[in-house]
């Protein structure tokens, strides 16, 4: 019986012995990709809420957005001035009337009340959304649409 056990372990290291072999392929290291970034990188970036400051009307916002006529009719004298100047001081601000406007550069949309921004070293803003993406597209080695300062250094 215990002869009958020894041999049964031994072909049971046998079997180990050629398993272990067998994984030893050599792993194929691939085209040079760029560096991944990881979920702790993304999450080192600063975000924040964008939230516009209240308007002076105060409750007026929060019941049904805003007042008739203000954005359907974009008024043409406004139009006129952003094709003066399309590349005026304020980058990524498109009017001049609300400073509190932020547009983003990727998808060139203003920013929704309570849509979340990523905020790069080089301080340009963008939706979180849309910047990351780009960040994971362009692995650690990411920069700035804008600017092209490294995300991350
Ligand atoms: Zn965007
Ligand atoms: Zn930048």
């Amino acid at each position: 019986m215990r002869l009958l056990l020894a041999q049964l372990s031994q072909q049971l290291n046998s079997l180990r012995s050629r398993v272990q072999a067998g994984g030893g392929l050599p792993v194929s290291p691939g085209p040079p990709a760029p560096v991944p970034v990881s979920e702790e990188d993304l999450l080192s970036l600063p975000t924040r809420v964008f939230a516009k400051p209240p308007l002076s009307g105060g409750g007026a916002a929060l019941e049904g957005g805003k007042p008739a006529g203000s954005s359907a009719t974009a008024s043409p004298g406004q139009a006129g001035a952003d094709a003066a100047g399309p590349l005026g001081p304020s980058a990524g601000g498109a009017s001049t009337a609300s400073s509190s406007a932020f547009v983003c550069s990727i998808c060139l949309e203003e920013a929704e009340e309570g849509v979340v921004l990523v905020t790069l070293p080089c301080l340009h803003q963008f939706h979180d959304a849309c910047v990351k993406p780009w960040i994971v597209r362009q692995g650690r080695h990411a920069a700035c649409p804008l600017c092209k300062t490294p995300v991350f250094v």
